[in-house]
C-alpha cells in the first residue's frame, strides 16, 4: 500500500498518519521530520532548511526529492509506505511520479485532509513547535495555497484523490480514511 497524506499545516496529517502506518506496518516517511532532525543535528542539509523552516516557507525541491529518493530505496518500503508532507509542489509529484516508475511502483491512493484556516489557526495554538508562531503558521498556509494545493487536481486528474473531512473527532476521521481506502 503506497500512500500520500495531504492538507495544509495542522490537518492533522501526521496524527492520522501514525495510525495507518501502526495498524498496516508500513513506514511513514515525514519530510517534516527528516529535516527537523537534520537541523537537530547541525548537518549541511539542516543548515541549508533550518532558516526556511523557522520563516515558514518550503526548502528547494532538489534537496526534499533526494531525501526521499533515498528513502524510498531502503527495504523496509518495499511492502508500501505512507509519505506525510511530500510531495508539497507540482515538481516533487511529478519526481515521484519518475522515481515510482522506475521500480514499478506507483501511488494507490492520495488522502487530502480538509480543514478550514480558522480551525487550523486554534489547533496550532495548542502546538509547541518552533514554526507553530501565529505569524509563521500563516506564512506556512500561504505557502500551502500558492505552492501545494495545485496538486489536489494534479491528484484528482490522475484519479488518487481521496478527499476527507479533517474536522471531528480522531476515531470519525479514521474511519472516514479507511473508508476511503478501502480498509474498513
Ligand atoms: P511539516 O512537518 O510537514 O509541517 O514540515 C515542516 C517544514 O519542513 C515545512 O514548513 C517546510 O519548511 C519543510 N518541508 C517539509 N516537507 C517539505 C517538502 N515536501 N517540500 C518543501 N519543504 C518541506
Amino acid at each position: 500500500m503506497n500512500l500520500v497524506f495531504f492538507g495544509p499545516p495542522g490537518a492533522g496529517k501526521g496524527t492520522q498518519a501514525q495510525r495507518i502506518v501502526a495498524d498496516f506496518s508500513i513506514p511513514q516517511i515525514s519530510t517534516g521530520e527528516i529535516l527537523r532532525a537534520a537541523v537537530a543535528n547541525g548537518t549541511p542539509l539542516g543548515k541549508q532548511a533550518g532558516p526556511l523552516m523557522a520563516a515558514g516557507k518550503l526548502v528547494p525541491d532538489e534537496l526534499v526529492i533526494g531525501i526521499v529518493e533515498e528513502r524510498l530505496e531502503e527495504k523496509d518500503c518495499q511492502k508500501g509506505f505512507l509519505l506525510d508532507g511530500f510531495p508539497r509542489t507540482i515538481p516533487q509529484a511529478e519526481s515521484l511520479q519518475a522515481v515510482l516508475a522506475k521500480t514499478g511502483k506507483r501511488i494507490e491512493h492520495v488522502v487530502s485532509l480538509e480543514v478550514p484556516d480558522s480551525v487550523i489557526h486554534e489547533r496550532m495554538k495548542g502546538r509547541g513547535r518552533a514554526d507553530d508562531s501565529p505569524e509563521t503558521v500563516q506564512k506556512r498556509l500561504d505557502e500551502f495555497r500558492k505552492l501545494t494545493a495545485p496538486l489536489k487536481a494534479y491528484y484528482e486528474k490522475l484519479g488518487l484523490l481521496r478527499t476527507i473531512d479533517g474536522v471531528g473527532s480522531l476515531e470519525d476521521i479514521y474511519a472516514s480514511i479507511k473508508r476511503a481506502l478501502k480498509l474498513s
